[in-house]
């Protein structure tokens, strides 16, 4: 199978992986750096220019300079949080969109560029073309982000095999998905611009997001910023930022810091100095806020710290010691810090996509539907909603309508497997569904399946007349242990041809019960207008087709079938005929 690429779509930062020789292994640009910023400069003329370079232009044209686009995906203008640098434009209400001087983007176009430059960089290191990826967004991404997204991925000319999410990634980054069944795990993620708390929890090999928290304005910017403003060098502020940047990351490792700025001012040599000690007293209250945003995931996953069974640290601004100390306190435990912070989300993303191209195995699925969900329709048939192996969260729905005249209510019969027949895949739970009497196939009952992010189904049954509607809650859609789901799989392939034969009987049998009452009808009506001949080679026809319902084999009802509606073309014709002089009828009187 063709490679899969693994990316972290960062606000501020993005990575792309790929799997070699069965490792996940970041790839490098073409200046040997693994972290490409996530910043477009659109310059007056020419091509826009991404990462690094435009991360440059950031203070010198900053209208021209779009960065946090990942803040914009998937929202209407008027909802966006925080102020940006460049200008963002759009109807409140309607898809926002990203304005630099002479060009309209949509935040999806910008995220392209990204993505774009990321793949061609692992192309040039590869040495072959990159086309399927999967891409990583934040826990509580909801659908409209989640699909721009992809939009983003496909207008990069990329396959997008699969979203998942970064908190997952990274767990599968630091290889929890070895840990017990059950393993509660937290994610804590201090990115650029970001805060992000997620409890996942591993169950039967799959991680499921018991909780988010978080706070999309607190991140490392948040100190940079801080240090800026207590920055007293005759300098610009552009400087200022790049001193402040410079000093927090080697503060991380080293007690203090002297940046020489030669000739700054003129003549003179400036020089930037600070110590772990005072970067810390500036930082101490902001990475106080993510606190709160701690407690109340683990509240809402109704959990404790002591519950916990790892704590795991993502994003850039967790190498900084004060947030490691803050954390250990906070969870009463040492946070596992055995892989970069800042790489992990984009590993564990290569890696699912090792496990999609098969290059890697005896790895969980993660965050999927394990089995496919479905209900029962006409005939006892699996009619499946959600197909197995749906990312989650996820919605999808289908319009169903009535099978027999004057019925006054429809059942839901919630299914999961893999089965054909409704009876060979597990029932999940059942309710009926009222609606107003009406003819065959006149009632439209709007059916949808919705996985939310902690695993749920919820059932939605709406009659669309009425409006009546009911929901039904299944907790177990996700819950299924990995025997459960291999038996299922093993049985619906040792059973796929009876099981497409049984599919083809139902149907054909649903058309012979509509098929037969109305031959005989138009028979009884209009037979003695036809020949002897064309007459008993109906009848014939029509005691095969019963015959065949009787054998009970697929093949022979399909083409009694068909036998029968060749049969009758005449028959058929004949009564088109008298039902449109019947109609003109009026007319001419
Ligand atoms: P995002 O997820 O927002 O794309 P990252 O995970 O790449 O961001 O984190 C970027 C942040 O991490 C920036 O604020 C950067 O300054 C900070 N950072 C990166 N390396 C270090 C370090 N060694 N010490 C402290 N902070 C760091
Ligand atoms: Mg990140």
């Amino acid at each position: 199978m063709s490679l899969v690429v693994g990316i972290d779509l960062g606000t501020t930062n993005s990575l792309i992986g790929a799997m070699d020789a069965g490792f996940p292994v970041l790839i490098a640009d073409d200046q040997g750096e693994r972290l490409t910023p996530s910043v477009v400069h659109f310059p007056g003329t020419g091509e826009p220019i991404v990462g690094r370079s435009a991360s440059r232009m950031r203070s010198v044209e900053p209208a021209a300079t779009v960065y946090s686009v990942k803040r914009f995906m998937g929202r209407r203008a008027g909802e966006q949080e925080g102020a940006v640098d460049y200008a963002t434009a759009g109807e409140p209400g309607a898809p926002l969109r990203i304005r630099v001087p002479g060009r309209d983007l949509e935040p999806e176009e910008v995220s392209a560029l990204i993505l774009r430059k990321l793949k061609s960089d692992a192309e040039r290191a590869l040495g072959i073309a990159v086309e399927r990826a999967v891409i990583t967004v934040p826990a509580y991404f909801n659908d409209a982000q989640r699909q721009a997204t992809k939009r983003a991925g496909e207008l990069a000319g990329l396959t997008v095999e699969r979203i998942i999410n970064e908190p997952t990634a990274a767990a599968l980054a630091y290889g929890l998905d070895k840990l017990g069944d059950r393993a509660k795990i937290a994610v804590f993620d201090l990115g650029g611009g970001t805060f992000d708390i997620s409890i996942l929890e591993l169950n039967a090999g799959v991680f499921q997001v018991l909780a988010t928290n978080g706070n999309t304005q607190l991140g490392g910017d948040d100190i940079d910023a801080a240090l800026v403003a207590a920055c007293t060098l005759p300098v610009p502020v552009w400087q200022k930022r790049d001193l402040a940047v410079q000093a927090k990351h080697r503060l991380s490792v080293e007690d203090s810091v002297e940046i020489p700025l030669p000739f700054a001012a003129g003549a003179e040599s400036l020089v930037y100095s600070l110590t772990r000690a005072e970067l810390e007293a500036v930082a101490v209250p902001i990475i106080q806020r993510a606190r709160a945003h701690c407690l109340r995931a683990l509240a809402d996953a109704h959990l404790a710290p002591a519950e916990l069974d790892q704590v795991i640290l993502v994003g850039g601004q967790t190498r900084m010691p004060l947030v490691r100390k803050f954390v250990a306190e906070l969870f009463g435990r040492e946070p596992n810090t055995s892989q970069n912070p800042d790489e992990a989300v984009a590993i564990g993303a290569t890696i699912q996509g090792g496990v999609l191209s098969g290059a890697v195995q005896n790895v969980v699925l993660l965050d999927v539907t394990p089995l496919s969900l479905g209900i029962e329709t006409f005939g006892g048939l699996m009619n499946v909603i959600i197909p197995r192996n749906s990312t989650i969260p996820i919605k999808a729905g289908e319009m169903f309508t009535n099978a027999v005249s004057g019925q006054e209510s429809m059942l839901i019969n919630v299914l999961q497997g893999e089965r054909e027949l409704a009876r060979d895949n597990w029932k999940l739970g059942e309710f009926q569904l009222p609606f107003e009497r009406a003819p065959k196939g006149q009632a439209r009952v709007g059916v949808q399946f919705e996985i939310d992010a902690n695993g749920i189904l919820h059932v939605l049954a709406r009659d669309t007349k009425t409006g009546r509607e009911q929901v039904v809650d299944v907790s177990s859609a996700i819950d299924v242990s990995d025997e459960a789901v291999e038996k299922m799989l093993g049985d619906s392939l040792e059973h796929a041809f009876e099981d497409v034969n049984d599919r083809i009987f139902v149907e054909a049998k649903l058309k012979a019960d509509e098929l037969l009452p109305m031959v005989r009808r138009a028979l009884a009506q209009i037979g003695n207008e036809l020949g002897f001949e064309e007459r008993a080679s109906i009848e014939a026809r029509l005691s095969d087709v019963e015959s065949a319902v009787e054998a009970g084999s697929a093949q022979p009802l399909k083409r009694a079938n068909a036998a029968l509606d060749e049969a009758t073309q005449g028959l058929a014709a004949l009564l088109i005929e008298r039902a449109l002089k019947a109609s003109e009828r009026p007319a001419s009187a």
